[in-house]
């Protein structure tokens, strides 16, 4: 029998853990033909299927929109450096590929009220060190699923999970059409509304900040190199406002004011009336993309539950500060894939239940780290309390005497540079 999202069954112990078979030290613990079935084809779910394939372990991914589905806008654009690692190990080739079409900005500029306070050009990183590369997500993932294909993973479209069942021997994925898939483990990266994480009964805990940033993609194929933040735009009634070139063009992010709502800001028609005070009006006519979101904040209880691994949005929401939505979920994807291919190989059932408990550990724990990294940043671009207003100020003022207060101001938007997780940055 099928789970929907009210269903799905696990094999327990009584005190809760999960229960294990009895097997001769001989048997593996799973059939190793089985492939590992990955439920959604974001830049998640297409990770780790490149990532299972390169570890020689089959892969069958399940996605519920159609082959020629377009997905929308730039959403997470920076691809950074430890990424393009990880899917260059996975797939060599593909860090090229991404840096390749992707653009790497060489200045970065910091504005407080209109005046300069921080301004940095570094040297062009040779074309295989690219320090990150910046291209909107749609591409990203137009390279991923290429990567996917020559690796040899089977990818259905159309199919929309909308059950499984877990047992000891293995799972079985349920699509909304009726069809059913077997498999040795599921990575369930179907994003922020995971119907499988539900169907598991796996809550998020945390919360949502208050306000919303309205983002607009432009194309300009000439936009210079240039990353700018703007503190307190003068022009924008003091709302923050950044500029991201990524290829072929450029993003303007609005931090919104209290008193701002989507409805007014957020349009077509608004997004006209105040975008040429931020930006050249000639670049009106070459919107491609508007949208507005509100910043998350919650991580799933547990990342994996049996032969279950949370991955990406399904098992965590960040706002997008010091960009580790994606790059953290392709972090998962890998750890997942690792996880799952040290159990899978292991004779031993106590040892295969190790390693999946090892992934949950440590990617939970990468995860609150991020959140707090996100809440540093937060804490700095919607001040609580008059005094970080007032270092900002100070900060600003002294920046041309002090240089690094103006880099502090740079910084700080993003959170701390490194979270210092054992397995990576992110
Ligand atoms: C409007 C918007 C703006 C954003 N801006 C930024 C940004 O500026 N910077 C940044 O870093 N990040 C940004 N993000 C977040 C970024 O897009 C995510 O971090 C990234 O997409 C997460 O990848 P994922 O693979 O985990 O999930 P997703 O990309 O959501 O992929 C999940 C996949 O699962 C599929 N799926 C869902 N349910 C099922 C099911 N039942 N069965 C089968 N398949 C299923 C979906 O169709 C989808 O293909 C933005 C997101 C949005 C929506």
């Amino acid at each position: 029998m099928f789970l929907s999202t009210a269903f799905a069954t696990l094999a327990r112990t009584k005190n809760g853990g999960v229960a294990t078979p009895e097997r001769s030290p001989e048997s593996p613990v799973v059939p190793v033909l089985a492939p590992v079935l990955v439920v959604g084809a974001g830049p998640v779910g297409l990770s780790a299927a490149i990532a299972l394939r390169s570890l020689g372990v089959p892969a069958v991914v399940l996605e519920a929109d159609g082959q020629n589905r377009e997905r929308p806008g730039s959403r997470a654009l920076f691809v950074h450096r430890e990424s393009l690692r990880l899917l260059e190990s996975g797939a060599p080739g593909l860090a090229g590929e991404l840096t390749g079409f992707g653009v790497v900005w060489h200045t970065k500029r910091t504005l407080y009220r209109g005046r300069e306070v921080f301004a940095k050009t570094y040297p062009a990183p040779p074309a295989d060190a690219a320090p990150f590369t910046s291209l909107r997500q749609v591409d990203t993932e137009r390279f991923l699923r290429k990567a996917c294909e020559q690796a040899g993973a089977t990818v259905h479209w159309g199919a929309r999970v909308s059950g499984l069942r877990v047992d000891p021997d293995g799972v079985e994925v349920a699509t909304e059409d009726g069809r059913t898939f077997a498999g040795s483990h599921v990575i369930a990266a179907d994003g922020a509304r995971s119907t499988v994480r539900r169907a598991l009964g796996i809550t998020m805990s945390g919360g949502r900040s208050a306000g919303f940033h309205t983002t607009v993609d432009i194309a300009d194929p000439d936009f210079p190199m240039e990353r700018l933040f703007h503190y307190h735009h003068p022009a924008l009634g003091s709302r923050h406002v950044m500029t991201v070139p990524f290829a072929g063009g450029f993003q303007v992010d609005v931090q919104c004011a209290p008193q701002d709502t989507e409805a007014r800001f957020s349009t077509p028609e608004a997004v006209r009336e105040w975008l040429p005070r931020v930006v050249e009006r000639r670049h009106l006519d070459h919107i491609l993309w508007i949208s507005s979101y509100r910043f998350n904040q919650v991580i799933a209880d547990r990342f994996a539950e049996g032969r279950v691994l949370l991955a990406g949005e399904a098992a965590h929401l960040f706002p997008p500060l010091g960009a580790r939505g994606m790059n953290s979920g392709i972090a998962d994807a890998f750890a997942a894939a690792d996880a799952i291919a040290i159990a899978r190989g292991a004779h031993n059932p106590v040892r295969a239940a190790a390693a999946i408990s090892g992934y949950d550990a440590a990617r939970r724990s990468a995860a609150q780290r991020n959140n707090a990294a996100v809440s540093q940043a937060l804490a700095h671009l919607r001040p609580r309390h008059w005094h970080t207003t007032a270092r900002q100020r100070a900060a600003a003022a002294l920046s041309s005497v002090v240089p690094r207060f103006g880099a502090w101001l740079e910084n700080a938007t993003y959170g701390p540079k490194t979270t210092s997780v054992r397995s990576g940055r992110y």
